[in-house]
């Protein structure tokens, strides 16, 4: 199947609230025109340095959305607001006050506005980025105070093993609590729960591109 017949057919089967977030990490410039061809706009990376390069090649279709959804070193804040566009519109993963802070700094010399997601440890997995659910309500304030920063919701991923509803419901509760509009769950193998659970954004990247080359 093309990617835009694999396109076609998750959004048929998804609710119009849901926003699909096509994850192109790792795939080149050319899959993501494919399924630009096929009306997709919002996609997302994982990698500061290959979103930078990706986004630079893909400048002249300037309808796209970028979306960062992977791990963020405050030093790489950078290259996803830089000086000339693209810029990334969202970023999923701020899970500490210092990089909120980075994020709002470099949006409000840009003239920018981001769109945040808190990430969200679920499982309190030690191997794994995000913030305790207990610090969920302290960040939140934290980071809806600074200029630049527009915070949208709450984004988890779930462990790999065993049921992730969950966690989803966990996460779910977390973000009726602050009264925010976004969830961002599910994935390739477990977006069709995630969606019954109330995600908003949902990150396909494998259902969409296939499977992924090895980063090089
Ligand atoms: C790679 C990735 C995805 C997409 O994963 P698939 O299983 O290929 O759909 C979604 N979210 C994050 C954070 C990712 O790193």
């Amino acid at each position: 199947m093309s990617v835009g017949a694999r396109l076609r057919a998750l959004r048929d089967r998804l609710p119009p609230r849901v926003t699909v977030v096509a994850v192109s990490k790792t795939h080149p410039p050319e899959a993501v025109r494919e399924a630009y061809a096929a009306g997709q706009r919002d996609f997302g990376e994982n990698y500061a340095q290959e979103w930078r390069d990706k986004a630079a090649a893909l400048a002249d279709l300037p309808d796209l959305v970028w979306h960062f959804v992977g791990s963020l070193q405050t030093n790489k804040v950078k290259l996803l607001l830089g000086a000339a566009p693209p810029r990334a519109a969202w970023v999923h993963t701020v899970d500490r006050e210092e990089l909120a802070r980075e994020l709002s700094k470099r949006a409000t010399a840009r003239g920018a506005g981001v769109k945040v997601l808190l990430e969200v440890n679920v499982a309190r997995e030690p191997q794994k980025a995000g913030c305790a659910p207990e610090e969920v309500p302290r960040l939140a304030a934290a980071v809806g105070a600074l200029p630049g920063l527009e915070l949208r919701g709450l984004m988890c991923i779930p462990p790999a093993e065993g049921d992730p509803r969950p966690h989803f419901r966990a996460l779910r509760a977390l973000r009726d609590g602050l009264g925010l509009p976004d969830l961002s769950m599910g994935m390739t193998a477990d977006w069709e729960a995630a969606v019954e659970e109330g995600a908003t954004l949902v990150r396909v990247g494998t259902a969409i591109f296939g499977a992924r080359p090895p980063r090089p």
